[in-house]
């Protein structure tokens, strides 16, 4: 899978696009090399079974091997790469790649776990973006089973008969879908209602003051059941804390993800702790 040729065809495309946003061209160039020059790796973080500690998911986290820089987080540079439509090759390098590391875990004979990828507004409103799904599956012999997306409201309520209709394709090739950072900034309600989720993320904004405040317990308590009304998985994010696990425990939520088990790793790092899981 070449994602020097994505890449050049789509900087081609966006050039003109993105000039007038005032982006330091710089920025932009160095951003277009580390798609096309294999600057970019992923992390991933385990996703566990509160109530068995099993590792059952893994979100895939992208970063940034910066020549000069070294290291960036995803905060300095997802926001370019969607303005100036660079998230468009980026987003499928990930996902590909995330499906690559799916498949070479199983070829392992590792026990299957999802991966989880992150998919931005753009990507999501791209007309092309089921068939790219497809593709990456097939290419990597990857049972749709094993994939599952996230996206924010944001993405889905800007444009609800568009983004419901994609839902729809993926829906049918198989893949999981989860509402990412539920309960961050505004939130609505009817982002549940009328969109088919397979899985709610509650934002870790929520998870944080938990179990010492009342009204965070109150809210995540609100939003464990509502998931659970709606038929929904429901994992929480940004777990740190023993104490934040056993309320988890007692309400019920199937599933977190965040410190307390494990930083974001390398493939390799996680490939060991699958291998360790108990049985
Ligand atoms: P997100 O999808 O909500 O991912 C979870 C973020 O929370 C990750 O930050 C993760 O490292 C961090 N995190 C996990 N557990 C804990 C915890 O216990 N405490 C704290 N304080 N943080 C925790 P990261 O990797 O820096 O990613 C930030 C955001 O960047 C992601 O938020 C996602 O919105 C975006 N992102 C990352 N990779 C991709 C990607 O491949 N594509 C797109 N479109 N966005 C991505
Ligand atoms: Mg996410
Ligand atoms: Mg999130
Ligand atoms: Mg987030």
């Amino acid at each position: 899978y070449r994602a020097k040729q994505l890449g050049r065809n789509t900087l081609q495309h966006h050039d003109g696009d993105s000039s007038g946003l005032g982006m330091p061209r710089g920025e932009q160039e160095e951003l277009h090399q580390a798609i096309t020059c294999d600057q970019l790796f992923l992390e991933y973080q385990p996703q566990v079974d509160v109530a068995t500690g099993r590792i059952t998911g893994v979100e895939a986290l992208v970063r940034w091997n910066h020549p000069a820089k070294g290291r960036v987080p995803p905060v300095n540079f997802i926001p370019l790469a969607e303005e100036t439509g660079l998230i468009v090759p980026l987003g499928l390098w990930v996902l590909n790649e995330a499906c690559r590391q799916a498949r070479s875990w199983q070829d392992m004979g590792l026990a299957p776990v999802t991966v989880a990828v992150n998919v931005s507004a753009k990507q999501f409103a791209d007309p092309d973006f089921a068939s790219h799904v497809a593709e990456a599956l097939e290419r990597n012999r990857l049972q749709s089973r094993w994939l599952e997306l996230e996206v924010t409201e944001s993405v889905v309520m800007q444009n609800a008969e568009r983004a419901l209709a994609m839902m729809e394709q993926l829906r049918a090739i198989g893949v999981r879908l989860s509402i990412d950072d539920f309960g961050s900034g505004y939130s609505s309600l009817a982002a549940l209602k009328t969109f088919p989720f397979d899985r709610l993320k509650m934002d870790r904004s929520l998870v944080e003051a938990l179990p010492g405040d009342k009204t965070a317990v109150a809210i995540a308590s609100a939003v464990i059941s509502l998931a659970q009304t709606l038929k929904l998985s429901v994992l929480a994010e940004g777990v740190e804390t023993d104490a934040q696990m056993d309320f988890l425990r007692h309400a019920h939520c199937e599933e977190a993800q965040g410190y307390h088990f494990s930083k974001p790793v390398s493939p390799e790092e996680l490939s060991r702790m699958l291998q360790t899981r108990l049985p």
